[in-house]
């Protein structure tokens, strides 16, 4: 059977890449090459750079309401082949087949659509000064951006960073991760039926190294909206900055679940423990453990400590890992055999380290289909110290540790302890306390007894090693737009 072509768009077009040449992209449940991806380079980004450019002009002019319109069709096509692009989602990334279903594929409808809406509410800002001037800020679009995003949310991210920048004006080149290129090939075609005007968005595939770095540094690329490792996000910068590039950086975490003892204390409106072992076993498992805003490191209050851990490990062990496409999976793939080798090599280093394998720890075998797929056991561990490597770097699976803390400022400082500052969950029924405790975590996420619940409009990125700037609402309009501000005396 011949290989789909995962091929580039470029000026409204599918193309090939001008080197003609592909690589395998394997599909992580059974480890086997099932389509083919465009190995582009410099000579594609100079093509595409050319498209934008001679579509910038009129796509900046073109009415708010136009450009919603357009945003709008896409987003209703997305809808109308959700089945289809969740299916080719789960195949190409791992993920099971009801997470695209349920999250990934209507979050990037949302995506399309909340920016579309956004853009025809977007207003600047005047200042007047007494009876002497009044200052007004014109937000033009930026010209011609770049949009990089990672593999573990594929379309989901995608749309969440060209979404703002297509409705805010600008003319995009977009990049997804080569281990995970379908849904994004399969949204250039929703764009040509959408009647989005060619070379306003441009989509390039291959390896980041590659063409990925050949956007970043081409000089007509103004500002460069990225998503992905925290090392990958220091290189980019470190190449952005001296071109004084305009970056938004959404980097990796090391997140916590912080949960006090209280949660014991069941009130008719607040969260019993069996409903906080439930969502903090999906905050750590969900996506196999691969977002970066899943908590890694699980900090308990020692009166109920060993009553969590035990029901964490029971809920835990009853996650269905198999087969991403069947209905009844709830952890599918890991994303590659690169990646699955990192994460036993965690678990590995984890148990040097001196810790205790609570559950899970090894390479899980399915029969069947899937038998040289790249599964791994869900995993918890306990026993660590704050200052370990396990507990300090970013593994980015299935992978959780447990620690015991004593009061409030312990459980601040072990929550607090790591380079990164993504996003912390805290469950507690005392609402002053988790109020006072989210003023003082270094995070740029903070949730109190949820996780991942988003709301489109509020400010969205890390501190520290996490990234530097905000995506989200008025946040992501603002960085894909230039701020001018023109003064007239009177
Ligand atoms: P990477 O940093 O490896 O890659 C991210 C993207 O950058 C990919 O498209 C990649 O292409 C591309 N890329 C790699 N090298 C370069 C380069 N030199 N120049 C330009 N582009 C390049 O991240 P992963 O894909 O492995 O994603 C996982 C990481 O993303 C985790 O650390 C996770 O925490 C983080 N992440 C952060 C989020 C946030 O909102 N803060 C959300 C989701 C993930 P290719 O894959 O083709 O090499």
């Amino acid at each position: 059977m011949t290989k789909t072509k995962i091929i580039n768009y470029i000026g409204g077009e599918l193309v090939p890449p001008v080197s003609n040449t592909f690589f395998d992209n394997i599909e992580p449940a059974t480890g086997k090459p099932y389509s083919l991806t465009a190995d582009s380079d410099e000579q594609d980004v100079a093509n595409a750079v050319v498209a934008a450019e001679s579509a910038f002009n009129t796509w900046q002019l073109t009415s708010i309401d136009e450009r919603a319109a357009v945003l709008m069709r896409l987003a209703d096509l997305i809808d109308q082949n959700a089945e289809a692009l969740a299916q080719a989602e789960s195949v190409d990334n791992g993920k099971p087949v009801s997470l695209a279903q349920q999250v990934d594929i209507p979050r990037a409808s949302s995506n399309i659509r909340f920016f579309a809406h956004a853009i025809t509410q977007y207003a600047s800002e005047s200042h007047t000064m007494a009876n002497e001037a009044i200052n007004y800020t014109l937000r033009d679009p930026i010209g011609i951006v770049a949009c990089i995003s990672p593999w573990n949310l594929p379309l989901y991210l995608f749309t969440w960073k060209i979404a703002p920048a297509l409705a805010a004006g600008n003319c995009v080149i977009a990049k997804p991760s080569e281990i995970t290129p379908m849904t994004a090939f399969l949204l250039s075609s929703l764009c040509q039926q959408a009647g989005l005007p060619p070379g306003v968005l441009n989509i390039l595939h291959g390896y980041g190294h590659k063409v990925g770095e050949a956007i970043i540094t081409h000089p007509k690329i103004k500002a460069i909206s990225f998503t992905g490792g925290t090392k990958t996000g220091a290189h980019i910068a470190s190449l952005a900055a001296p071109k004084f590039k305009k970056l938004s950086l959404e980097l990796g975490g090391k997140n916590p679940a912080v949960i006090f003892a209280d949660i014991c204390n069941d009130e008719p409106d607040l969260d019993t423990f069996d409903d906080v072992v439930t969502q903090v076993a999906r905050a750590s498992f969900a996506n196999q453990g691969q977002i970066c805003l899943c908590s890694s490191r699980i900090y308990i209050e020692r009166p109920i400590y060993e009553k969590f851990k035990r029901a964490l490990i029971a809920k835990v062990s009853q996650l269905n890992v198999g087969d991403p496409k069947d209905v009844n999976t709830q952890q599918g793939a890991i994303v590659s055999q690169q990646h699955l080798n990192k994460i036993l090599s965690y678990i590995q280093l984890a148990k040097e380290e001196g810790g205790t394998i609570l559950l899970g720890g090894e390479q899980r075998y399915i029969e069947g289909r899937c038998n040289e797929g790249y599964f791994i056991e869900p995993t918890l561990i306990e026993g660590l110290p704050l200052n370990c490597r396990t507990n300090q770097e970013e593994i980015f699976g299935p992978v959780a540790t447990l620690q015991p803390f004593d009061n409030t400022e312990e459980a601040l400082a072990l929550a607090n302890g790591t380079e990164y500052g993504l996003a912390a969950t805290v469950w507690s029924n005392n609402i002053k306390r988790c109020h006072s405790f989210a003023q003082q975590l270094d995070f740029g996420i903070v949730w109190v007894n949820t996780w991942l619940m988003r709301d489109l409009r509020t400010p969205f990125g890390g501190m520290k090693q996490s990234g530097v700037g905000r995506e989200g609402g008025v946040e992501a309009l603002r960085f894909f737009t230039e701020a001018k501000n023109v003064c007239i005396k009177y």
